[in-house]
């Protein structure tokens, strides 16, 4: 009697954990008629951003980037990124048409926590105190022309209205950053601050975010490189528009005519977006509640994090992890989306990386092959949810340039951790766009990755506004 028991338990148990997952399939369901409409939507949000300053959820922050790099760019430039998790101080020496970048190396360390929600003054006293080293390191090495300042390019990865090339200021964090009192400064004033707290002799040239910085780097390589997506901790995308498109737009008409915007698109949201009560909630708990509702559904920061709601659903509602629940499961962000990545990745037939992570990250042993199976096909439909509605976002911003329809060819610049390492992320949104634009065009697009554009896009900028600037004082 206890067995059958235990087997009609266990059957029910099943039969909820079906149900679970079947739901959020459902709720998470991007049928090609809908990414259309998503695009639509990002589209229309593109052209009341455009028309005025407020007019949209989504910025479309003019860059004061109104040309590109040609690669005639020459001189020792330096660049500062700072966006997710870590940031990197850039050394890069371009040689003109003929010889590129000749040269370039850099330095890489991850922000301590506490500093992403302590003091502005504590954020950029440990940036500039990392870009001292940097340069006394190098100073051993290479000999710095006597008088001649240091030219920087700030690649800075959050939201910020320019005021210039080389001012700007923060409209708000995102992607786990919440420093009050760094909002509504101007981050050049902050940096430069810093900088001579810590006796660093350097001239912010340029300000970017970084997906201006990957257009830039883009199309310095190729001239056919008109947009740019990062995918990463957070997400966003940047393009070339016509400066008369720009209605907002009051300042002279750039002799290009061109003028690279950046969208924000992470704080694109849509009644056409598939939320579920996971998003809600994990957005309710966020520190920026009820904003970057896009970045939430498609960026590296957050994947895990929505995976880790599923499954503790699962454990708590259908016991799926034995009848007590695993306190790790309790944890917010403890589930991080490379090791979601390795799982949905794990080819062998009893699934051994899932167990691992299960067992690494969770401290969960003992789970079925069956079990396992569940993780995936979770695994699954949140990634394949998070890459076709970045997909989505790109039609958007390829519906807005026309490329659409045209045979032109369109480089895409791709840059970001998540994007880079997640291949079946990566698969999935290269290939719902081409299904979204169907036969006739899918061909003119392309996806190029351009590992770390920003960084050397952001010292490209300040190369050619270091020269508009001497000419200027
Ligand atoms: C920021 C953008 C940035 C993107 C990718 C977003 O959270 O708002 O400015 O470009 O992350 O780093
Ligand atoms: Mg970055």
């Amino acid at each position: 009697a206890l067995v059958v028991r235990q087997r009609m338990k266990n059957s029910g148990r099943w039969a909820s954990v079906r149900a679970v997952v079947k739901e959020l399939e459902e709720k998470c369901g991007t049928p090609d008629a809908r990414l259309k409409q998503i695009a639509d939507a990002l589209n229309v949000e593109m052209h009341a951003g455009l028309a005025s300053e407020g007019g949209s959820k989504i910025k479309m922050l003019i860059s004061y980037v109104d040309n590109l790099p040609t690669g005639d760019e020459e001189g020792t430039f330096y660049a500062l990124d700072l966006g997710g998790t870590n940031f990197r101080v850039l050394r890069v020496e371009l040689g003109g048409k003929e010889r590129g970048v000749v040269h370039q190396e850099f330095a890489e360390a991850s922000i301590p926590p506490a500093l992403m929600s302590g003091s502005s003054d504590a954020l950029f006293d440990y940036i500039a105190e990392k870009l001292a080293a940097f340069v006394a390191d190098e100073e051993r090495i290479y000999e710095q022309p006597a008088g001649k300042e240091r030219e920087l390019g700030f690649t800075f990865s959050f939201p910020v209205m320019q005021n210039s090339i080389n001012s700007g200021t923060l409209i708000r964090w995102t992607k786990g950053f919440s420093i009050d009192d760094a909002v509504g400064q101007d981050v050049v004033v902050e940096i430069t601050k810093a900088m001579k707290r810590k006796g660093v002799d350097m001239r912010v040239a340029a300000l970017v975010n970084d997906t201006i910085g990957t257009l830039a780097g883009g199309r310095h390589s190729d001239p056919d490189v008109s947009v740019a997506v990062i995918l990463g901790t957070g997400s966003n995308a940047a393009y070339v528009e016509r400066a008369q498109a720009i209605p907002k737009w009051h300042g002279p008409l750039p002799k290009s005519g061109e003028m690279a915007i950046n969208m924000e698109w992470g704080n694109f949201r849509s009644s056409h977006l598939p939320l579920t009560e996971y998003d809600n909630a994990m957005d309710a708990d966020s520190l920026n509640p009820g904003e970057q509702i896009f970045e939430k559904l498609i960026s590296g920061m957050y994947l895990g994090e929505i995976l880790r709601r599923v499954l503790l659903r699962l454990a708590e509602e259908a016991c799926f992890f034995g009848d007590e629940i695993p306190a790790k499961l309790k944890s917010p962000f403890i589930l991080r989306t490379p090791e979601m990545s390795a799982m949905h990745h794990d080819t062998s037939p009893d699934l051994k990386v899932v167990d691992d992570k299960l067992k690494s990250v969770l401290e969960i042993s003992h789970t079925s092959v069956k079990k396992r199976r569940v993780v995936v096909e979770l695994i699954n439909i949140i990634s394949s949810r998070g890459a076709r509605l970045a997909a989505a976002g790109i039609l958007g911003v390829l519906k807005k340039l026309g490329k659409d329809v045209s045979k032109e060819k369109t480089i895409i610049a791709m840059d970001g951790g998540l994007y880079e390492h997640y291949m079946e992320y990566r698969k999935c949104l290269e290939s719902t766009v081409f299904d979204l634009l169907g036969d006739t065009t899918g061909t003119s697009v392309v996806f190029e990755h351009y590992n770390d554009g920003s960084g050397i896009g952001a010292a490209l900028i300040a190369a050619s506004h270091s020269l508009y600037l001497d000419q200027k004082f």
